[in-house]
């Protein structure tokens, strides 16, 4: 009796299901056309987040995070677009304009202070890719801006067969020649093992988020945090501490030796204007207490 029931209600969940993939579908393929458009239109840029030291706020550099700048929609930031263009492979393409746009603003940094670096994301895969590493490098060799303190950030959620990983260190290598520096971004969520880590010699680890965001409240993530930056100096790397939202987080972080420090406390993304003019004007006060120093930190120099 209740068969006819029950495969009309399989039939409309069929239905339904066949309407949600299509519509999904749709979605990603005009996500992409889009994200070609805006490619052509030249539409993506960077916001610059200052990177401080963790003794007293000063800035020693800043990472690029990408927007886009829709003609409809106005500022786009990455969790919307990133995933669609890291699966089509368009992040190159947007990667490699970052990169030459980054070229004149880093022109610019330098005529303030030529002592700060700039960390500009890629992925794994771009660097696997010898055809792209080439682009890089014709960029690089263009703009004597960009021959010094650079810095090319990837995380490691990414996994890699043991000829891809032959292939990335050869990429790293390659751009090593011209310069650019190394730094492993959120660290501790991926699934790379030391002896990973060990071989592709990052300059600096980049320290998740979560694990700063919780260290001050959590005894688990604490030691957690405390192991992380002891594995950090083992492997002979400066830090970074990621998410760093408040002065007690700022302060276990320094306690910590993690050298450097990122987040919402010291200051959030900003349009590269605004970086520009942050660079003359001295830490700010909640954070300017700590010991003064004017010598070049450990970081500065691993990055040089
Ligand atoms: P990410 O590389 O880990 O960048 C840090 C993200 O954390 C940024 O988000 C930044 O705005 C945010 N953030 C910084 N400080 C704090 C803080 O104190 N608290 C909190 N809650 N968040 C903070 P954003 O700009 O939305 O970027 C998100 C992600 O998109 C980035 O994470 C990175 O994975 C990706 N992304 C951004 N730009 C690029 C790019 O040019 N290329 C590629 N491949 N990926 C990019
Ligand atoms: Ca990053
Ligand atoms: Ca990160």
């Amino acid at each position: 009796m209740q068969f006819p029931y029950a495969a009309a209600i399989i039939i409309m969940l069929s239905i339904f299901t066949v309407l949600l993939i299509n519509v999904s579908v749709n979605f990603r393929r005009s996500i992409k056309s889009d994200i070609q458009r805006g490619i052509r239109n030249k539409e993506f840029y960077a916001y610059y987040q200052p990177i401080v030291n963790s003794k007293n706020g000063h800035w020693l550099g800043a990472e690029l995070l990408v927007r886009w700048l829709h003609p409809k929609h106005g500022v786009i930031s990455p969790a919307e677009f990133i995933h669609t263009a890291e699966s089509t492979g368009l992040i190159n393409t947007i990667t490699l304009q970052l990169l030459e746009r980054a070229a004149y603003e880093k022109t610019q940094i330098q005529a303030e202070n030529n002592d700060l670096y700039i960390s500009i994301n890629v992925t794994a895969s771009m660097i696997i890719n010898s055809r792209y590493v080439t682009e890089l490098i014709c960029i690089i060799s263009k703009y004597p801006s960009l021959q010094h303190n650079v810095v090319f950030e990837f995380t490691e959620r990414e996994t890699f067969s043991p000829t891809e990983l032959v292939e990335l260190k050869l990429g790293m290598q390659r751009l090593r020649e011209v310069g650019i520096k190394w730094a492993l971004d959120d660290f501790g969520t991926g699934y790379a093992g030391l002896s990973t880590l060990q071989s592709l010699r990052f300059d600096i680890l980049k320290i998740d988020r979560t694990f700063v965001a919780s260290s001050v409240t959590d005894a688990v993530t604490h030691s957690i945090l405390d192991n992380i930056a002891e594995m950090g100096h083992t492997l002979h790397c400066t830090m970074v501490a990621e998410g760093v939202e408040t002065a007690e987080q700022a302060e276990y972080v320094d306690d910590l030796g993690i050298e450097a420090s990122q987040g919402y406390f010291y200051a959030k993304p900003m349009p590269f204007d605004d970086y520009l003019s942050g660079i003359c004007k001295p830490a700010s006060a909640s954070h300017s207490e700590a010991v003064e120093t004017n010598t070049t930190t450990a970081h500065q120099q691993a990055i040089k």
